[in-house]
C-alpha cells in the first residue's frame, strides 16, 4: 500500500519550474539540464505542474532518466530552487513567502534551511579538501548551535562517527578527505547533514558514485539513521535497482519522472513490481534485476523506443509528453495532457495515462505508431 500523507511535512502543489538565461536564485542550475539542452531564448520547463507530499518519517524515491526533473523537484522541495508557479510548503508555511520575510516571528527562512538538508552525489567535491573531518563537521554545529562549546561539539561528532561505523572516531576526526575511502567520505557528508537534526534530507544520487558493493551498506546506514532520528528522505536515483531497494526497506513511495512530470507514483510493489504506465514498464525493462539469478524480460531489439532521447523540454510535445515514444499512443494522446489519476486497479497508485480511464476517448482513437513499433506492454 502506498503511504497516505494525512499531515504533510512538505507539500508541493501544482509546482512548475522554468529556467531561462539564469537560474532563479543563487543555486546553480543542475548540470544535466545545461549539458543536455543548453539555455537559449526559450525557457526550459524543468518541472511541469507537480503535486506531491512528504510526511514525517517518510521516504519518497524519485526515479527517471537524466534531465527528467528529479533533482529540480528535490531542490525545489527543500527550498534550494524557487518555483515559477505553485506553492511549496514546509510545516504549513509557504517557503517562498518565508524567504521573502513573511511569517517573521513564527518561522524564519534560516529555520527552514536547517530543517531541510541535502547530501550530494559526489562527496569528494562536497567536502573541503583542506579541512579535517572534525573541522568539516564542526561548521554546521557552530552555525546552527552557537551555544555548544568545543567539548560538546567534539562529543557530538565523535558519537555520530561511531554510530555510522567510522572508527576509531578520534583518529578519523583528524583525517582529511583524501585520507578517506569514497564510502567514508559519503558517510561524513551524511553525518554533516544529520548533525543539525533536520526533518528532511534530500539524498541526490548519494550512492551512484560508490562501488556496487558499498551501495547497499550506505543505503542500510541511511535507513538505520532514519529509525534513530525519524528523518524523512527524498531519495533520488536514476538506477531502478537502488530505488527499489531503498523504497522497499523504507516502506516509502516511488515516483517515476519523465520530462518534468510525475507519471506514476505508489508503493514499490505497485510501481516497480507491477508498473502500469508505459514509460515505467520500459524503465523496468531497461534495468538489471535485483537478483542476478532472476531473468530479465526481453527488450525487443528493434524497438526504436529505447533509442530515442526524451523530447527537448524547451520545445515539449503537445498532449501527453510521452506520446512521441509511447508504444501505446493513440491520436487522443497528441491533444490532451493526462493528469495523475487513480489507477484502474485496486491499488493506491496514481498514473498519468489515459489507459487508466476506461471511458476516455483514447479507446476510440487510432494508434499513432506502426504495428511493428508496438511492443507488448
Ligand atoms: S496517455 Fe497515451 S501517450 Fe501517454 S502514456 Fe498513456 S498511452 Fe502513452
Amino acid at each position: 500500500m502506498s503511504k497516505t500523507v494525512d499531515d504533510p511535512l512538505l507539500s508541493l502543489e501544482d509546482v512548475s519550474v522554468e529556467f531561462k538565461d539564469e537560474p532563479l536564485i543563487e543555486q546553480a542550475l543542475p548540470d544535466n539540464i545545461v549539458e543536455r539542452f543548453g539555455l537559449g531564448e526559450s525557457p526550459v520547463k524543468a518541472l511541469d505542474d507537480v503535486t506531491v507530499e512528504l510526511a514525517e518519517e517518510d521516504a519518497l524515491v524519485l526515479v527517471g532518466e537524466s534531465g527528467s526533473g528529479k533533482s529540480t523537484l528535490g531542490r525545489t522541495a527543500i527550498g534550494l530552487q524557487e518555483s515559477t508557479e505553485g506553492s511549496v510548503k514546509y510545516d504549513g508555511y509557504d517557503i517562498d513567502a518565508v524567504r521573502e520575510g513573511e511569517h517573521a516571528g513564527e518561522v524564519y527562512f534560516e529555520d527552514i534551511r536547517r530543517a531541510l538538508q541535502i547530501v550530494h552525489q559526489d562527496p569528494g567535491s562536497a567536502l573541503n579538501p583542506y579541512r579535517t573531518v572534525k573541522s568539516t563537521l564542526s561548521q554546521p554545529l557552530k552555525l546552527w548551535y552557537p551555544d555548544l562549546d568545543l567539548n560538546d561539539r567534539r562529543e557530538r561528532i565523535r558519537r555520530m562517527l561511531q554510530t555510522t561505523g567510522i572508527t576509531p572516531a578520534e583518529e578519523y576526526m583528524e583525517r582529511y578527505p583524501h585520507e578517506l575511502s569514497g564510502g567514508e567520505q559519503q558517510r561524513v557528508a551524511i553525518i554533516r547533514a544529520m548533525l543539525v537534526e533536520p526533518d528532511v534530507i534530500l539524498l541526490d544520487e548519494v550512492v551512484s558514485a560508490l562501488d556496487v558493493s558499498l551501495r547497499v551498506d550506505v543505503m542500510d546506514l541511511l535507513l538505520e539513521l532514519q529509525d534513530m532520528f525519524g528523518t524523512s528522505y527524498i531519495f533520488i536515483s536514476h538506477n531502478l535497482t537502488n530505488a527499489r531497494y531503498f523504497a522497499d526497506k523504507a516502506d516509502g513511495r516511488v515516483a517515476v519522472m519523465y520530462l518534468g512530470n510525475i507519471v506514476e507514483i505508489g508503493s514499490v510493489e505497485e510501481v516497480i513490481g507491477d508498473p502500469s504506465h508505459p514509460y515505467t514498464k520500459i524503465l523496468k525493462w531497461a534495468s538489471l534485476p535485483l537478483d542476478p539469478m532472476e531473468g530479465r524480460e526481453t527488450i525487443p531489439e528493434e524497438s526504436p523506443i529505447m533509442m530515442e532521447d526524451p523530447p527537448d523540454p524547451a520545445d515539449p510535445p503537445s498532449g501527453c509528453p510521452f506520446h512521441e515514444a509511447c508504444p501505446k499512443a493513440r491520436e487522443a494522446c497528441r491533444n490532451e495532457e493526462p493528469e495523475l489519476l487513480s489507477a484502474d486497479d485496486d491499488t493506491d497508485r496514481l498514473v498519468s495515462c489515459f489507459r487508466e480511464d476506461e471511458h476516455h476517448e483514447y479507446w476510440n482513437s487510432e494508434p499513432i505508431h506502426d504495428e511493428e513499433r508496438d511492443i507488448p506492454l
